[in-house]
């Protein structure tokens, strides 16, 4: 995780004077620091696969944490969960049944009974499983809010590998000119984009839309038009709709398959994106009443 740019990010946005917006990037800027902590202590891939084997899975989409052998025990996952939690607590603003479900929760004993080898191999499976656990357990009333403090706590686990993963193939793949349609979800993890960003990136000069993962943190090429979800190019079935006439985030959907994506643009695309530095976290904060929206039109 990149605290610096997040912090730049932050500075630029606290100059347009949104209150409601300081507060809430404030509000995530206090987990991204605890990821950010346990990130730097884990452990990672002892031994990387090969740059050949790496890109040959990401072209046929099949999900690299499945390919390599990575754990993280209980012990480690329920240690960041509760730290997120606790914070999540002192900030305050949470309903009582939310707080009282984090009081009764021991993370290590609830943990212990999940599928804790499938969290760092297909993660999204995992906290499907982790749901279905939750059935069972009628003393813990807030299921939803434990699910959002796991994958946030599976973040700080997953990102030094997705980096360990994607980095060495990233600038090569980037370069190549093949169909990238079946890279609608992450190739780390096979989660679901969060957002979208269009324009340059670090890795990438050209004109593309770039693809953000929540859940591990990685960035990828994906094609530049059409639905992500259902891959119509119909013009006329993809719109998009922002709030306040703010050109620069947009909440792009398609009326083929109900798909929608947050996207937001580069400099260069929208000059009046100013001076804004990119970070993946704080757009996708930025762009969360765009989910409102999406909720809305969906209704
Ligand atoms: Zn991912
Ligand atoms: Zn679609």
């Amino acid at each position: 995780m990149d605290l610096k740019r997040i912090d730049a990010a932050i500075a630029s946005y606290a100059r347009s004077g949104d209150q409601d917006l300081a507060d809430r990037l404030n509000f995530f800027r206090g987990i991204w620091e605890i990821q950010n902590q346990y990130a730097q202590k884990a452990a990672g891939l002892s031994c990387c696969p090969s740059v050949e084997d790496l890109k040959q899975w990401y072209w046929s989409g099949e999900i690299l944490l499945g390919k390599v052998s990575y754990e993280v025990a209980v012990d480690e996952l329920a240690q960041i969960a509760a730290d997120i939690a606790q914070y999540l607590v002192e900030q305050g603003s949470f309903d009582d049944d939310v707080m009282q479900t984090f009081k009764r929760l021991d993370w290590v004993a609830f943990l212990g009974t999940t599928d804790i080898a499938l969290a760092t191999k297909r993660p999204v499976d995992y906290l499907d499983s982790v749901i279905e656990v939750l059935k069972d357990n009628d003393a813990l009333v807030r299921d939803d809010f434990i699910i959002v403090v796991l994958s946030l706590a599976l973040r700080a686990v997953l990102d030094p590998v997705a980096h360990q993963l994607l980095d060495p193939i990233k600038k090569q793949v980037i370069k190549e000119s093949v169909d990238r349609t079946k890279l609608t979800c992450c190739p780390v993890c096979g989660g679901k984009p969060a957002i979208a960003v269009v324009g340059k990136t670090e890795a990438n000069s050209g004109n593309t839309r770039t693809m953000w993962c929540s859940q591990c943190g990685t960035s990828w090429d994906y094609e530049r038009l059409g639905c992500p979800h259902c891959f119509t190019h119909n013009q006329e079935h993809l719109h998009y709709v922002n709030i306040d006439g703010d050109e620069t985030h947009r909440l792009y959907y398609c009326d083929e398959c109900q798909g929608f994506l947050r996207t937001t643009f580069d400099v260069a695309e929208i000059p009046s994106r100013n001076d804004v530095p990119l970070s993946f976290e704080v757009e996708d904060v930025v762009m969360a009443p765009l989910n409102l929206v999406a909720e809305e039109i969906l209704n």
